[in-house]
């Protein structure tokens, strides 16, 4: 990787996180459309301040509890997340105890190999969905975004799609699974489908859920129940609430 920003730079992060995607795309695990769904969670993670807010830390611990309480909970990866957070894809894997099955929106020959590859390197065990594992289609979507792994995706209660496209949360939804994801945009198809969304960047919210599963995990199944508990429509105006008071300050400070 050619990456020699100073780790002084003030967006050094956001720059590291755009180079990790840039080399994804160099790999084949990203997709061209990838670069495009990070320029936009850029831009709307520069609006939140770059920092997890309290919706996202809330919505994070549900989704956690979700997790705990599933019978087949699956974690869906694309191109994207695998480039950005494999070791965090991994950890969380593990805190809950789910599969990680390569879930992808562009399939293509190789892709789903080096995604897997990517994974194994951060330590994944077997990841689902690869090849002609992803032989179980989902109804309701067109041909190529709706293969799945007939032993997760497709028989899974609960599944976290991040940064996941509409039309396949809705597929999703309508299959009657309890659908979590993580995704900057409150106004995207997927934020206001799913059942939780954690409204925050990835590399941020994935080790929050991972902790918060750790910390539910040593107190009762009681707990876990409450902890689930969520009502997404509120939560999504808390999110759209904070990011246009948080403008309108700036806009006084801009005025000075
Ligand atoms: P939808 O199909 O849900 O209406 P879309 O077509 O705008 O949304 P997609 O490309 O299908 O978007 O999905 C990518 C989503 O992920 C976008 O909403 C984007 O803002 C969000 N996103 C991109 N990068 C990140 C990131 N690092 N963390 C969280 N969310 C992200
Ligand atoms: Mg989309």
């Amino acid at each position: 990787m050619s990456f020699d920003i100073p780790t002084s730079h003030p967006r050094y992060h956001s720059l590291l996180f755009r180079e990790k995607i840039v080399e994804g795309l160099h790999n084949h695990v990203v997709a061209e459309a990838g670069l495009f769904a990070h320029g936009r969670g850029e831009s709307l993670d520069y609006f939140l301040g770059e920092i997890t807010q309290d919706f996202g830390r809330r919505a994070a611990r549900a989704a956690a509890a979700r997790l705990l309480l599933a019978r087949h909970p699956v974690i869906s990866v694309n191109g994207n997340a695998a480039a950005l957070v494999p070791q965090e894809l991994v950890a969380l894997a593990k805190a809950v105890n789910a599969p990680l099955e390569v879930n992808l929106f562009y399939r293509a020959p190789g892709r789903e190999e080096a995604i897997e590859a990517v994974l194994k390197a951060a330590g994944a065990g077997e990841v689902y969905g690869v090849g002609e594992a992803a032989s179980a289609e989902i109804p309701e979507i067109t041909h190529g975004r709706r293969r799945v792994d007939p032993r997760g995706i497709l028989i899974a209660d609960v599944v976290l799609v991040p940064l996941e496209d509409g039309d396949r949360t809705e597929a999703l939804v309508a299959m009657g699974k309890d659908v979590l994801t993580i995704d900057l945009n409150p106004l995207s198809r997927t934020a206001k489908k799913a059942h939780v969304t954690v409204v925050d960047n990835i590399v941020r919210a994935l080790p929050i859920i991972t902790e918060q599963a750790l910390q539910l995990k040593a107190l009762p199944r009681a707990a876990w129940e409450e902890a689930g508990g969520w009502d997404n429509g509120k939560n999504l105006a808390q999110a759209l609430r904070f990011y246009s008071h948080r403008l309108a300050d700036l806009a006084l400070e801009a005025e000075g």
